[in-house]
């Protein structure tokens, strides 16, 4: 049984009229289902996993296969929400494999990338005596992101308030539910235009400008201490207040024009893209 049959037959036994159940099927020989919580919010859900499961079956591969790895059904929807938004970028900006990492670090692209992460980390040493730069020349595996994605506090509450409208949005629809008529642009209208009261501090797994080494997150060390990290509560009192801020983007610019930044929505005083 695939994502989509188990809940979409019990939407139908629970939404089909009586007399059309199937012989020896009638809801009053289901004695179990009385036990079985199938209030309007259960039912929802219901449609919510059902709908979930058919858009996500149109997505390509990468992204499908992540979404499976994304746990629970508030954050797969957010994540969903994510995918159909950034569509046309779901290939081109999907996050490297190993293998394509390796690749791209015997190009000359590479080698510039690093030359110049080099120069910012010395003109930062050079303007801050006692203080230097670090930062990772890896590309950022996507199950690194999907940890993230699984754990972060801001995706879970921007998630929780995701599900929660859809939830009430389908609450308050019609309960039928015919199988041959499953028209998915109703729920991925309001999967679109939800309103979230947080923006979540990571990347959707698979899309983050880590992925491809297109971004570089910068901390501040003092001796081998780091003393401005990349968490995301200490963008105001890690940066901002001692002004490590402003000193990453003067030394950036002092030497290239490559880097642009820094992220402001989420704000990421440390998250510099890289244009190569
Ligand atoms: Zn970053």
């Amino acid at each position: 049984m695939d994502l989509i049959s188990l809940p979409m037959m019990m939407l139908m036994l629970l939404t089909m009229p009586q007399d059309e159940f199937p012989a020896g099927m009638a809801m009053h020989n289901f004695s179990s289902l009385d036990a079985l919580p199938f209030t309007p919010t259960a039912i929802a859900d219901l449609k919510i996993q059902v709908q979930l499961a058919a858009i996500a079956e149109q997505l390509p591969e990468r992204p499908k296969a992540t979404l499976l790895e994304i746990e629970g059904a508030d954050r797969k929807l957010l994540a969903l929400r994510h995918y159909l938004n950034r569509h046309d970028d779901l290939n081109h900006e999907w996050t490297w494999s190993r293998a394509q990492f390796q690749q791209f670090q015997r190009t000359k692209a590479y080698r510039n990338a690093i030359a110049e992460v080099e120069l910012v980390k010395a003109k930062f040493a050079e303007l801050n005596p006692g203080y230097s730069l670090g930062t990772s020349l890896q590309a950022r595996p996507i199950e690194e992101q999907l940890e993230s994605w699984n754990s972060v506090p801001s995706v879970g509450a921007a998630a929780q308030s995701l599900h929660q409208q859809l939830r009430q949005s389908l609450v308050d629809s019609n309960l039928t539910f015919p199988a041959d008529s499953l028209d998915l642009e109703p729920f991925r209208q309001a999967l679109l235009t939800a309103r979230l009261p947080i923006v979540p501090t990571v990347a959707v797994p698979g899309l983050s400008q880590h992925g491809q080494l297109r971004a570089f997150d910068f901390v501040v060390k003092q001796g081998g201490t780091v003393i401005a990290g990349t968490n995301a509560g200490a963008a105001r009192s890690q940066w901002d207040k001692p002004g490590w801020t402003k000193k990453l983007q003067e030394a950036i610019r002092a030497v290239s024009r490559n880097f642009s930044g820094p992220l402001r929505s989420p704000y990421e005083p440390w998250h510099y893209t890289y244009r190569r």
